[in-house]
């Protein structure tokens, strides 16, 4: 692989801090906990998850406004009146939010509120998207393709701080492979390999990298065991009647049972987790 890229270990030695706000960096010795559903589906039931993945030990909140969805026919979210949503709940709770962008059209609005944007895995080849986030001054969650090699992902990395945003960090969400158990194959390796390869932080979304509630917290642990610098996991007060991910989101008490238990591992590899 070619060392003299701006993501490369080899041109920057030392790991990348990507500073969110003025508390909290990404990548340094404190893993960050991101939580919340997977999207905002109403002010009432958002700032209740928000209170409450808060009280946890979360120190971002996620939620989206904007949703890719595999069906046209399904709920796609709650677009500038989630934004809304997600700036309330920025507000009452001080902590930082992270939302996707899905269309570049969107992005003046969703950067009057995200303190991190995320892009979707359905996007992570989308170069002129790439680009166009790679020109704003705010940190970029970039979520590895469900298809995308490690190369890949890492070059649409490439994209972003070669168009001037150096603030990227990766997110493991499972590939697409022969096994159908899983609605993602998680791969915990990449973890290892892009921490190799790259100097920029990577968090783990073990929801979307497994599709079972039941399998989170497990891959939760795994993930900071193998080193990942903090986790992205959905949570939902009532899982089943959610209008999104549902079948892969945990509930607000699950999520402290998750807290606690990785909480554990963190010190074992002399690490904590980030206390807003
Ligand atoms: C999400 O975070 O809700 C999401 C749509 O994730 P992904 O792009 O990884 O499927
Ligand atoms: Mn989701």
């Amino acid at each position: 692989m070619n060392s003299d890229r701006k993501y490369s270990r080899r041109e920057h030695p030392e790991d990348s801090l990507v500073k969110i706000n003025d508390r909290i960096t990404i990548g340094g010795p404190e893993v960050v906990i991101i939580a919340g559903p997977c999207a905002v589906e109403g002010r009432d039931l958002y700032l209740e998850a928000a209170r409450l993945v808060k009280k946890a030990g979360a120190s971002i909140l996620r939620g989206g406004a904007f949703k890719p969805r595999t069906s046209p026919y399904s709920f796609d979210g709650l677009k500038e009146a989630g934004l809304e949503i997600l700036a309330e709940a920025k507000k009452e709770t001080g902590l930082p939010v992270v939302t996707e962008v899905m269309d570049a059209r969107d992005l003046e609005a969703i950067l009057q509120v995200a303190d991190i944007l995320q892009i979707g895995s359905r996007n992570m080849q989308n170069y002129t998207l790439l680009r166009e986030v790679g020109q704003v001054d705010r940190p970029v969650l970039l979520k590895r393709g469900f298809a995308a090699t490690i190369k890949e992902w890492l070059m649409a990395a490439e994209h972003i701080m070669d168009a001037g945003n150096e603030r990227v960090i990766l997110c493991e969400r499972g590939i697409r492979t022969f096994e159908t158990y899983t609605r993602n194959t998680i791969d915990l390796g990449a973890v290892v390999a892009v921490k190799e390869l790259s100097h920029l932080p990577v968090v783990v979304d073990p929801s979307h990298g497994t599709g079972r509630a039941s399998m989170v917290r497990p891959v939760a642990r795994a993930a900071i065991a193998a080193g990942a610098d903090g986790l992205l996991v959905e949570v939902h007060q009532d899982p089943e009647n959610a209008l999104s991910d549902g079948f892969q989101s945990i509930t607000p008490e699950e999520f402290r049972r998750l807290m606690a238990e990785v909480s554990g591992i963190t010190t074992v590899i002399d690490r904590q987790i980030y206390r807003f």
